[in-house]
Formats: C-alpha cells, sequence, structure tokens
C-alpha cells in the first residue's frame, strides 16, 4: 500500500474544497456571522502567504491569543499546513504563566482577537521573541501603538488589510514529515506549572478520524465548540470538522449560559463539547428558562468528572445525551468516550454504570492499570491503579527547549515509563474497557489507610436537588491523617444545611467516608479552563479563609 505523510494540509484541502459549502458561524452577543469552508480555505492560503512575507519558516512558532472564532479556526489548520507550528496560548492564565508558556513556545508572531488586544499589549514587553502582531478585527490607534511600542516588535498587521490582496491559494508543502510538530499546547496547570506538549501531523490526523468515528460525527453536524481552542488541542474538533465537513459553531467569547442557549437555539446546533462547568450552567438555565434546545442531540463533557446528576437531568428534562468522556493535554487529548453498548438497557442502572464512567478507551489506545509496586492491575472493575496509556497520539515527551533545569527535566521524565504516559489518574477499568476513575494521584484522600474517592462523593453530594456546585478535598487530621471537606455552593433559595447533606450521603456512601467538614461556598473556584481548583481551596482551607461547619458523627 501506498504511505503518503498524513498531514493536516489533507485534512485543510478535505474540508475545504469537498465541504465547501459547511460553514464555521461566529457568535457575535446579538447574532451570528457566517464563513463558508470554502472562505477559511481561501483565507487559510492568504494567512500563510502573509506569514511568509513577515519572515515565518521552516517549524517557527505562530501564536494566536484569541477566542473561539472563524480567523482562530483559519490560523488553526492553516499554520500547521504550511509547515509551521500552532501554538494557541491559553488567554485565562495569569499573566505570568502566559508569559511563561509563550516565552517557553517562542513564537515570532502573535494573532489577537481586537477585544483582547489591551491585555495582550500588557505582556508584550515580557515577550522577546515577538516580531510581528496580528490583530483581528478594528482596534483604536493607542491600542496598536501599544502593541507596537516594545522595540522588538517590527510590526502591528490589521489581519484584513495584510491578507487582503494575498493569492487565494497555496501550495502547501507535500513533502512535510508526518512526525514533525504541527502544533502545540500547554497543560493547563491544575496540579503544577503548565507543560508543553508537541502534537504531530501524523498524531492530529489520526485523533481526529478516532474521535469522528466515536460520536459519529458527520456533515450534517452543527457543532459547538465551547473548550477553548487554546485547551487541550481544542479536543481535536477544528480537525475533525475538517475530516468530516461538520459545521463550527464558535461562541468567541460569550461563554455565559443565557447566550449557549440562544445560540444553540438560533442555529439549530445539533452536538457540542465543553468541560461540565459549562454545561452544569447551561443546564441551570435551561431549567429556569424556556429555550428551544430540540436540534441538540449529544454534548460531550470531559477534562473533569461529569456529575451523574446532570446527566440524568440533561437527558430527562432536555432530550440530551451528555456523552462522558476523559482526557489529557498530552492525549491529544481523547483517551475514552462513554458510549453504552446495545446490551444495556436504555435507564437501566448498567446502562448508567456505563454512561457515568469515563468511558471505553478508545481504538487506537492501549491503556494499563499499574500499582504502587510497579505490578499490573487486573481490569475487573474493582481493582484500582494508576492509568498508563501509550498510542499513536499519546506523548512520549514534554517539549523541552533547553532552558528546564535538571530537576524540571527529571519531573518531565518520571512521567514517562518504558513507553507509556503515567496519566497521574487513579481508578479501574472493566472487563470490557471501561475506564472508571476514581481520582488523580494527587487528590486522592487516605483517611486511616483507606482511600475516599473525592469524586465519588463529589457525585453524590451533586446528587442533591439542592447543590449547584460541590467540590471535595482532603485535608490534614489529627486522628485520621486526613479526612475530606466538602465545599457545596446551594442553588438559588435553596436551604439545605451541612447537617442535612451529610444526611442525604447517608444511603449512598459508607459511613466512614462521608464528610463531617462542611462549607457553603458562593462560587467553587475554577481554573483557566473551568475545571475546579482544588489548589486554591486546599490554600482556602489551610489559610482558615472558609467558614468550616463540622457535623459530628452520630
Ligand atoms: P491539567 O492537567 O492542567 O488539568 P488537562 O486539561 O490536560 O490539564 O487535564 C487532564 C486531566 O483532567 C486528566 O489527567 C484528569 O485528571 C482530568 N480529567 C479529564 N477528563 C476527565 C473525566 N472525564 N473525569 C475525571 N477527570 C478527568
Amino acid at each position: 500500500m501506498q504511505s503518503p505523510p498524513l498531514l493536516i494540509s489533507q485534512l485543510l484541502r478535505y474540508g475545504t474544497e469537498l465541504h465547501a459549502d459547511s460553514e464555521v458561524v461566529t457568535w457575535t452577543g446579538t447574532g451570528s456571522r457566517r464563513m463558508t469552508y470554502a472562505e477559511v480555505g481561501r483565507q487559510a492560503a492568504q494567512l500563510a502567504h502573509a506569514l511568509r512575507s513577515l519572515g515565518v519558516e521552516g517549524d517557527d512558532r505562530v501564536a494566536t491569543f484569541m477566542w473561539n472564532n472563524a480567523e482562530h479556526l483559519i490560523a488553526y489548520i492553516g499554520v500547521p499546513s504550511m509547515g509551521a507550528v500552532l501554538h494557541a496560548w491559553n488567554l485565562r492564565l495569569f499573566p505570568e504563566q502566559v508569559v511563561y508558556i509563550g516565552n517557553h513556545g517562542a513564537a515570532t508572531v502573535v494573532i489577537v482577537d481586537n477585544t483582547l488586544a489591551e491585555p495582550l499589549s500588557a505582556l508584550l514587553p515580557h515577550l522577546p521573541n515577538i516580531r510581528h502582531v496580528i490583530v483581528n478585527g478594528h482596534v483604536e490607534e493607542a491600542t496598536r501603538a501599544a502593541l507596537g511600542a516594545p522595540g522588538h516588535v517590527e510590526g502591528v498587521h490589521d489581519w484584513s488589510t495584510l491578507l487582503e490582496g494575498m493569492p487565494e491559494t497555496y501550495e502547501w508543502p507535500e513533502d512535510l514529515d508526518e512526525n514533525c510538530a504541527s502544533s502545540m499546547c500547554y497543560t493547563s496547570g491544575t496540579t503544577g506549572s503548565p507543560k508543553g506538549v508537541a502534537y504531530s501531523h501524523r498524531s492530529n490526523v489520526l485523533h481526529a478520524m478516532s474521535v469522528a468515528m466515536t460520536l459519529s460525527i458527520s456533515a450534517a453536524d452543527r457543532h459547538l465548540v465551547v473548550v477553548p481552542l487554546f485547551h487541550a488541542n481544542a479536543w481535536g474538533f477544528p480537525y475533525v470538522a475538517m475530516a468530516t465537513g461538520a459545521s463550527l459553531m464558535m461562541p468567541d467569547r460569550f461563554l455565559q449560559a443565557e447566550p449557549l442557549a440562544r445560540f444553540i437555539e438560533t442555529e439549530r446546533i445539533t452536538t457540542g463539547a465543553g468541560v461540565p462547568t459549562v454545561w452544569n450552567d447551561l443546564l441551570q438555565y435551561l431549567d429556569t428558562n424556556p429555550a428551544d434546545v430540540s436540534s441538540c442531540r449529544m454534548l460531550l463533557v470531559g477534562g473533569a468528572a461529569a456529575p451523574p446528576a446532570m446527566m440524568r437531568a440533561y437527558q430527562e428534562r432536555h432530550g440530551i445525551d451528555i456523552v462522558h468522556g476523559w482526557g489529557m493535554t498530552e492525549t491529544s487529548p481523547v483517551g475514552s468516550i462513554a458510549i453504552a453498548p446495545p446490551s444495556a438497557e436504555v435507564g437501566s442502572d448498567e446502562y448508567w454504570r456505563y454512561r457515568t464512567a469515563q468511558g471505553r478507551i478508545v481504538l487506537g489506545v492501549e491503556a494499563r492499570l499499574v500499582d504502587g509496586d510497579g505490578r499490573e492491575v487486573a481490569w475487573d472493575g474493582s481493582s484500582v491503579g494508576e492509568v498508563e496509556v501509550r498510542g499513536p497520539w499519546i506523548a512520549r515527551s514534554y517539549y523541552a527547549n533547553g532552558t528546564e533545569t535538571a530537576t524540571e527535566l527529571e519531573e518531565m521524565t518520571a512521567k514517562f515509563d518504558d513507553g507509556w504516559l503515567r496519566t497521574g489518574d487513579v481508578g479501574c477499568l472493566t472487563r470490557d474497557g471501561f475506564l472508571i476513575l476514581t481520582d488523580r494521584a494527587k487528590d486522592v484522600i487516605k483517611s486511616g489507610g483507606e482511600w475516599i474517592s473525592s469524586v465519588a462523593l463529589e457525585n453524590a453530594i451533586m446528587g442533591h436537588p439542592d447543590v449547584a456546585e460541590a467540590s471535595v478535598v482532603g485535608v490534614p487530621d489529627a486522628k485520621w491523617g486526613e479526612r475530606p471537606l466538602a465545599s457545596v455552593v446551594l442553588k438559588e433559595g435553596a436551604t439545605a444545611t451541612p447537617e442535612s447533606l451529610r444526611e442525604f450521603l447517608g444511603d449512598k456512601m459508607a459511613r466512614w467516608q462521608i464528610p463531617e467538614r462542611w462549607a457553603l461556598i458562593d462560587a467553587v473556584p475554577k481554573t483557566s479552563v473551568g475545571k475546579f481548583d482544588k489548589k486554591v481551596l486546599r490554600k482556602r482551607y489551610a489559610d482558615g479563609e472558609l467558614d468550616v461547619t463540622t457535623v459530628e458523627i452520630r
């Protein structure tokens, strides 16, 4: 058989030529801005010419500092297709962290949305590699001047002006090595400082095919990408869209429940992807505000454990399947997706056990469980170990640029075990390959020598009708070493108390697993990508900032 390299440019060509009429729709706050994939292809070519004219060559990195919109999609597929490397900066990180990943990735050009130009201008003096800034949309003269102020910035360009007049086709290089980098992402830093992962053309193409196949995405779909393009490779969706012709629905900066509901209703959106907190907020909104979401068949949820109560509520009240998946920046990210086997009767306990698991390991990914002594653990649905994975879209190392200290390098290599990635996630696997996570290794609670799953506790507490959000962390305890602390956000007007919540858990968890420490809080702190930030909760507890009620065990 022939073996041409698997390249992003093939996806670009396929999507923009064979699915020329599919479209990317960007929400503007009041309506939709539409662009066909044919136009995406033309602008991707123009962008490539423009970047060459700015001196981008070889594997130079081109950064984006953008919301999810049409131009970000164009950069996402155009930059890798020309052979350069796309680095989408996480705009929600603290400024020092953006500077860290920006300098580590060392892009020479950054494309920025006009609405983000001001915050970027404050960072640019600390990003000495940047020579050109391309602004998507109109900015005032003062903002433009601020972007161009640092001595190392040679030019500030307007996207439309720069692309205007450039040829609408590009000879995408066909002799690239499929194993060379096409894009890079940094972990969101939930448990440590961000680490870089470089994806290859090959890994991205294979991953896109697997995601499209497992989720049955087709050209008939209108897919809402809430997951930011800078988070974990955007879960592959820009490439899935090109591979299938599915239209992409981009919310830009309108990520709150109300605009998302209007977007779904207006654009007859069929599918979507985002972290649990986003879909949880949308659920609370839909429960009290009428919106026609009948077009929507499926929302993929991942990045953190999806509360079963939320999954059931969507299905029962809104007819939407919330499909649970698991992955990491290091795994491109999709490693497992929870589609129940046909043998499980819809609505049965067995069915929900499958649906609420993190999912069945997808074709192409191999998994194993390893215990504390390095021994492999059986796939029996109950024996627990650390999850290790390998496969064509699993990282084999982190991206190092020569500036790392010996300790950092050691930390980076420690994540890999003889060709397997140590995920840091702890759980079990069923005989038929469904992954059930109980915790992250760092979040594990060990009480009196026994493990308590923070995820199981969170899921159980979030099953209470008064609870909007709940997060559980381990805190030091004189007698047991560690005990769970539950931080709970109640729904508006709800009256549950720590006592009643404890009572509620009585028949759901073993007695010794039920927390005695409870804090009712206004909101669970979130990471840059919207996950519960347990680091912050632990610190607040340690600093005495949480108002904790202790409910004694009777
Ligand atoms: P960070 O590690 O900084 O949070 P990632 O977004 O790459 O960055 O996070 C990957 C981690 O997110 C996984 O290792 C796992 O702990 C968690 N995760 C992802 N999906 C799920 C899920 N469905 N259930 C529970 N945890 C999940």
